[in-house]
């Protein structure tokens, strides 16, 4: 189960959905990423503008890091 943080203010109805669209789209994209150790999938953390989001990825180690790059590394 991917988590999410977000930290960009999304109030209106409008902001709302693009929201969840940016959350779609990342949750697609590492659906599947577990750490192989831990077992752990990345924490997302949403910061920035809803029209320019910053988006950041907590892992809970390195081996998650690369996994990620892996599943990521074609964008
Ligand atoms: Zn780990």
């Amino acid at each position: 189960m991917i988590k999410f943080k977000v930290i960009t203010p999304s109030k209106g109805a409008l902001e709302r959905q693009v929201m969840e669209a940016i959350k779609r789209g990342i949750r697609s994209k590492l659906t599947g990423v577990f750490c192989p150790e831990h077992h752990q999938q990345p924490t997302v953390i949403v910061a920035g503008s809803i029209n320019a989001p910053d988006i950041q990825l907590e892992v809970c180690c390195d081996k998650l890091k690369e996994a990620l790059e892996v599943a990521t590394g074609d964008c």
